[in-house]
């Protein structure tokens, strides 16, 4: 819609109290707010106060909570705003369908694939944090978005930073794409040390800051994992094409390497709002006072290989890619349900990994994806099979 000279953009902002949604509002703030944007919706799930203010300060449509159970409270919070109100599964479907041409998916985990595949549907730009959409969906999510007509933005910082390196005109070029890892804050910890953390302490994050699930994920280093299938998918990769190093800094976000022998590398201070302010105004750039990197303060970037003995999520990973099929829905399925009853304090950190093998084993012959409600179908399936590991 116009506005004097300018065209305001619409967009929508799918978990906008989480992380990443409160980042992309503070982009959204800082590239012009209301002046230059058109809020359709905001979702959120259970922090109602933070959804209605948010909501009112940027003069959004729709806010719209996951848990119908906090209809009331939403809708009593925003009274007298003219916001509409809505809330559940059907809310969060009535929110990505809005008409708006840009959708920051940030609904964390699983449930946010629907919300996306919705947005993604009508046409919509994507910007893509939520990785857990092609990691269980994988090419039948491309094919959506594509069918759609609207791009894909990876927001994930790897895969945004891969995006911005990849040369599309010489993709047959590229031998390999070398993901970074921070190693989490359990990088120097033995096995036995791993055995007894609490979710407390595996949460803590030594350079970013993100929301709980991705945080423990991170440590476990099956963030890294559901990062590995992403980028499969994402950037149509074979696996033996994905590395990942372990880069203790988080300075380089991650690499695409060619057949010349060039490495190119995209570098930025470990803030997502890089990668969001990236995927908001593409294919320019924007200007964004986050902090510069100072190489002569950094003075050195460290590597060292992962050790897959410690943090056996990377190899799932692997065998996942390799057995291909609906295997990235089951891996991520029986980890979702396995890292909530490690945050419940129900099994160990180690037992993470183990559950999540054993639900691959049993369910190593689940034909392939043919529709999204195969993927549903595997998604559910991987749950009970996990849910039963759990006593
Ligand atoms: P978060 O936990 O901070 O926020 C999640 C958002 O999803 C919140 O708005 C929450 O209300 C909503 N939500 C939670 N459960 C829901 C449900 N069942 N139905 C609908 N909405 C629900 O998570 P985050 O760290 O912002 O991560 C969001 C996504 O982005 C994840 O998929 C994560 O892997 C990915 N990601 C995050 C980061 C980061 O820096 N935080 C970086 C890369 C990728
Ligand atoms: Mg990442």
């Amino acid at each position: 819609m116009a506005s004097g000279a300018q065209i305001k953009r619409r967009l929508t902002i799918l978990g906008s109290t989480g992380s990443i949604g409160t980042n992309t509002l503070d982009v959204v703030e800082r590239l012009g707010g209301r002046e230059r944007f058109d809020i359709a919706a905001l979702t959120g799930n259970g922090n109602i106060p933070l959804l209605a203010e948010q909501a009112r300060r940027v003069g959004a449509e729709l806010a719209v909570t996951a848990d119908e159970h906090r209809y009331g409270e939403l809708k009593s919070a925003l009274e007298g705003s003219g916001i509409e109100v809505a809330a559940g599964r059907s809310g969060l479907i009535e929110a990505a369908e809005r008409d708006a041409g840009w959708v920051m998916a940030a609904i964390v985990g699983n449930a946010g694939l629907q919300p996306t595949l919705a947005a993604a549907r009508r046409g919509a730009d994507i910007a893509l944090a939520n990785k857990e959409c092609l990691v269980s969906a994988g090419s039948l999510f491309i094919e959506a978005v594509a069918k759609g007509g609207g791009r894909l933005l990876p927001v994930d910082s790897e895969h945004n930073a891969i995006f911005q390196v990849l040369e599309n005109d010489q993709r047959h070029a590229v031998e390999r794409i070398i993901l970074t890892a921070s190693g989490g804050p359990f990088r120097t910890k033995s096995l036995e040390e791993m055995r007894h953390v609490t979710a407390d302490i595996a949460r803590a994050h030594p350079n970013w800051s993100m929301g709980l699930k991705i945080s423990i994920d991170s440590a476990s280093m099956f963030n890294k994992a559901l990062e590995m299938i992403e980028a499969r998918h994402l950037f149509r990769l074979r696996p033996d094409q994905i590395e990942v190093i372990v880069h203790p800094q988080s300075v380089i976000h991650s690499m695409v390497g060619y057949s010349d022998g060039s490495v190119l590398a995209q570098l930025g201070c470990p803030d997502m709002r890089t990668a969001i302010g990236y995927a908001l105004s593409y294919p320019k750039r924007c200007e964004l006072p986050i902090e510069r990197l100072d190489f002569a303060r950094l003075a050195r970037l460290d590597f060292e290989a992962p050790d897959e003995a410690r943090f056996p999520a990377l190899k799932l990973a692997r065998r996942a890619m390799q057995a291909g099929g609906i295997q990235g829905a089951v891996l991520n399925g029986a980890k979702e349900t396995a890292l909530e009853a490690f945050i419940k304090g129900r099994i160990g950190f180690l037992a993470m990994a183990e559950i999540v093998e054993r639900v691959m084993d049993r369910l190593s012959d689940l034909p392939a994806a043919v529709t999204m409600d195969d993927v549903f179908a595997a998604d559910e399936k991987a749950r009970q099979t996990a849910a039963g590991l759990i006593h």
